[in-house]
């Protein structure tokens, strides 16, 4: 493939911006020729691979739905061979939905994916309507996408394994291998005798977000020890579930290796201030990133950020108690947030000082706010300061599941402005 349109992860420019679609969701909407019989495209934001064999395609994810024709029709401009055999690397919508544009076309692709995906699938069909709202508020969007959530809204795997698959199509051996990271579901597909690695979301160029707050479980340390392995195998091109391929042996592994280095790091200090008896909130404090890694690009935290990783972590290792004593059985914080006012001696001094301070810590800022507009829900000048701070702390925030929650915050206030007229 070109060299100018692999990432040239040495250099990757961070000025572009600072949201990962500005960084990272940017490839090629085409599908292209990235070695031999092997072909790579971005689907909207969401990559996958078909690698052609003599027996026919393999194709690694098949984007989203609405992206499924698109890919379809990308993959048949170059190659004209028999959909043969697809892998899900898992069940996420961007990765598993495109293939109803296959089946149309009259091909009967056998699916493989790992035997957690089917369950994934069946969690899906009981929360529909929870992820869809999930979704509008991490991606700060308005209206959410329709969950699927039916038993016909899936393209079932009829081939599933547990923790590793050789197959063999056109005599040529591809190896799909288990692992945890963003999800429990997940595969990554080494096909030996091309030196390619197809990673799916084990790779994503930025920090793995493996610590969202709204979603289930994550797994960093296996996240590391599947990137680990993935360094180990000696590929000379990594194909990525999301931005840019990875191009030449030592890259690959120096990118994997960093990242199992960051992620182990996160680990170690999470479980230090767990056995040190820290609340988590001192935990916290402690979590951060070796210095000697920051400097990598691929390690921002566009995506999830290194305390939300510990607190995954927290959930995973402990209980959900949060070290005060309060907050085991608390008051609701509009009863707080009531008493706060009154001794303030009324919402209006908290709006000011949320205001004040909005200049010098934007964290302290969020919680006055969000007081003032719980106290008194109808006080318009504490719903606009709302708007105004958490606008304020959403623009000025790194990762995207921060902003996502910051913006929501902005949407909802504007709703109850709204709601009260004028
Ligand atoms: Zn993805």
């Amino acid at each position: 493939m070109a060299r100018d349109d692999v990432n040239d992860i040495e250099n990757i420019d961070r000025s572009v911006g600072g949201t990962v679609f500005e960084r990272f969701f940017t490839g090629k909407r085409e599908a292209e020729v990235v070695a031999p019989d092997t072909y790579f495209m971005t689907a909207d934001y969401v990559n996958l691979v078909a690698f052609e064999t003599s027996e026919g395609l393999l194709l690694v994810d098949c984007g989203t739905k609405e992206a499924g024709p698109k890919v379809h029709e990308e993959i048949r401009k170059l190659s004209q061979a028999p959909l043969h055999t697809v892998v899900y690397t898992h069940g996420h919508l961007d990765h598993a939905f495109g293939l109803q544009a296959w089946l149309d076309a009259g091909e009967r692709p056998r699916v493989i994916a790992h035997e957690n995906v089917a369950h994934r699938f069946r969690t899906y069909m009981k929360t529909g309507p929870m992820n869809s709202n999930i979704n509008k508020v991490q991606f700060g969007i308005q209206a959410g996408l329709a969950w699927p959530d039916r038993e016909e809204d899936f393209v079932w795997p009829d081939t599933v394994y547990r923790d590793s698959l050789s197959v063999v199509i056109g005599g040529e051996r591809f190896e799909l291998h288990h692992a945890k990271g963003e999800t429990d579901d997940a595969t990554w597909v080494w096909a030996p005798e091309r030196k390619i690695v197809a990673t799916g979301d084990l790779w994503v160029g930025m920090l793995p977000n493996c610590g969202n707050p709204q979603k289930v479980q994550r797994w960093p340390e296996e996240w590391a020890d599947a990137l680990e392995a993935v360094g180990s195998v000696g590929a000379e091109l990594l194909l990525p579930g999301h931005g840019r391929p990875i191009e030449g042996a030592d890259a690959i592994r120096k990118c994997c290796f960093d990242t199992t280095e960051a992620l182990r790091a996160i680990v170690q200090q999470t479980l230090a201030g767990l056995n040190a008896g820290m609340i988590h909130e001192e935990i916290l404090a402690t979590i951060e990133i070796p210095e000697h890694l920051r400097g990598n690009a691929y390690l921002d935290p566009l995506y999830d950020r290194p305390e939300f990783i510990a607190r995954n972590l927290i959930r995973k290792y402990g209980g959900w108690w949060n070290g005060h004593s309060a907050h085991v059985l608390p008051a609701r914080m509009a009863e707080q947030a009531v008493e706060i006012a009154r001794l303030a001696g009324g919402v209006a001094p908290l709006v000011a000082r949320a205001r004040e301070l909005a200049g010098s810590d934007l964290a302290l800022a969020c919680h006055l706010a969000e007081w003032a507009a719980l106290a008194d829900p109808k006080d318009r000048d504490a719903q606009q300061c709302v708007i105004e701070v958490f606008k304020q702390r959403g623009d000025g925030e790194i990762s995207l599941m921060g902003r996502g929650i910051f913006s929501h915050a902005v949407r909802r206030a504007e709703a109850a402005l709204e709601e009260m007229g004028g």
